[in-house]
């Protein structure tokens, strides 16, 4: 802190798993509760946000969401489905995103793995544009113009031979999504015309 050199952190994903966070900086110490305050971004560093308007604040609120917090999201919901997309199982993360059931803007949607789904480039399309639905007994439902269509052989295998079809779940029950959440959303694909 005193030489305000940029460090590496290390942010807890998963018992033995790590995401590094680069550079950092430690910014403020809390003896009393033996804690720091880190910038997440050379950009942050330094700034007292008691001396900056709202505007200022928001805007480095959501730089270090977006550093720190979505990264980390994204890494927990991967390693929960094992990095598989929950509909059509491809396990390539690089086309895999963390995907919201309710979205942030919802008083529900917080960044937490029972709030998402490990879903490919594809299905997340699909899903956020309500084109299909997951169910709260989590069977996939594809809207039913989709199935009347014909087309090539991503309509055909990608989306229409997944109807019916149950997501991939995670081993561990607390990394589930959450069936309510789920039946909100459900409700909102259902009403989509
Ligand atoms: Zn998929």
């Amino acid at each position: 802190m005193e030489t305000e050199l940029p460090l590496a952190y290390f942010v807890g994903i998963a018992p033995g798993m790590y995401l590094p966070v680069y550079p950092v900086y430690v910014e403020a110490e809390d003896q009393s509760r033996h804690e720091f305050a880190i910038a997440v971004d050379q950009y942050l560093h330094g700034i007292d946000l008691d001396s900056i308007d709202t505007f200022q604040r928001e805007y480095r609120i959501s730089m270090t969401k977006s550093r720190l917090h979505q990264p980390s999201f994204r890494a927990r919901v991967l390693h929960a489905y094992h990095s598989t997309c929950a509909i059509c199982r491809l396990h390539h993360a690089e086309l895999l995103d963390a995907a919201h059931i309710l979205p942030d803007s919802h008083p529900q949607g917080m960044p937490i793995v029972p709030n998402a789904l490990t879903l490919c480039k594809l299905h997340h399309a699909a899903y956020d544009r309500n084109l299909l639905g997951i169910r709260p007994d989590f069977i996939v439902e594809v809207k039913p113009e989709l199935l009347r269509e014909i087309d090539g052989p991503m309509l055909q295998h990608g989306l229409k031979e997944m109807h019916g079809t149950q997501i991939v779940l995670p081993k561990e029950r607390a990394s589930r999504p959450d069936r309510a959440r789920l039946l909100e959303r459900y409700e909102e694909f259902r009403n989509t015309k």
